[in-house]
């Protein structure tokens, strides 16, 4: 299990007060005592290692020695945008991309959108980003974008890479993600978005190819919202 705790503070060598839930964690869940070392980040790239000077379940004080830089950022940028799917399924969506290394997640408002994520639900998913980037190791968090139209998203999006829709249609005459030009990616990024359960409609993707995406599948099954987006984070981190 990770000894790492996060705080959005900045962290200079010297005495540092850990509060909230990550103090409670560090002192009653995890039993850490004075004297322990652990690592603290903040989502600045660093990893800053810490001795406990003292720990309750409200406030842990620790001594921060010097930051090291701790890079374990993807060599390109890879973006998702998705509708959101229901309930703890939009929770593991944001886990699993956060651990895959993907740099911006965008929940999407769609033609056949059911879920629109309240503000509450957004600041779940950030929590989500943290506790993923805690276990993973991650030094610097995944943004979680604003709820966007996929109608203002799809023109908006500014990468030099490759823009692909997640669009099967007749998967026979589809590209295959497997097939985009890797070479592109790896100079320019890729952003992949994926529609609602109930797919885009061919509107919606008629207008992204439109503005230069490019409609891909991942073959003859019908996937989730979230299988389909951890899917193409886990073949693009891995180009
Ligand atoms: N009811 C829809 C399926 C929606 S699945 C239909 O029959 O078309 C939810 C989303 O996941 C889709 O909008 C698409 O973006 C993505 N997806 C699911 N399976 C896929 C596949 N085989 N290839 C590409 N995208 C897929």
């Amino acid at each position: 299990m990770s000894d790492r705790f996060y705080t959005p503070d900045p962290l200079p060598p010297g005495e540092f007060i850990l509060v909230g839930p990550e103090a409670h964690h560090l002192a009653v869940v995890r039993r850490f005592s004075p004297g322990d070392r652990v690592t603290l980040f903040n989502g600045d790239g660093h990893e800053y290692p810490a001795e406990i000077v003292s720990a309750d379940r409200k406030h842990a004080v620790l001594t921060v020695l010097p930051g090291v830089l701790a890079d374990r950022e993807l060599p390109f940028r890879v973006e998702v945008a998705t509708a959101m799917p229901k309930g703890d399924r939009g929770d593991f969506l944001v886990e699993k991309l956060t651990e895959l290394g993907v740099g911006r997640f965008t929940p999407l408002q769609t033609a056949r959108t059911v879920v629109q994520p309240k503000e509450s639900r957004l600041d779940k998913l950030q929590h989500a980003v943290v506790e993923a980037s805690k276990q993973c190791g991650r030094n610097v968090l995944m943004r979680i974008g604003p709820l966007t139209p996929w109608a203002a998203f799809a023109p908006a999006v500014d990468l030099p890479g490759v823009r692909a829709i997640l669009h099967p249609g007749d998967t026979k005459t589809t590209l295959l993600v497997a097939d985009l030009p890797v070479a592109r990616i790896r100079s320019g990024g890729v952003v992949f978005a994926v529609g609602p359960e109930g797919g885009f409609n061919d509107e919606e993707a008629a207008a992204a190819e439109a503005a230069g995406w490019v409609r891909v599948s991942l073959g003859p099954r019908v996937l989730r919202v979230e299988t389909a987006a951890v899917a193409v984070a886990a073949w693009a981190a891995n180009q």
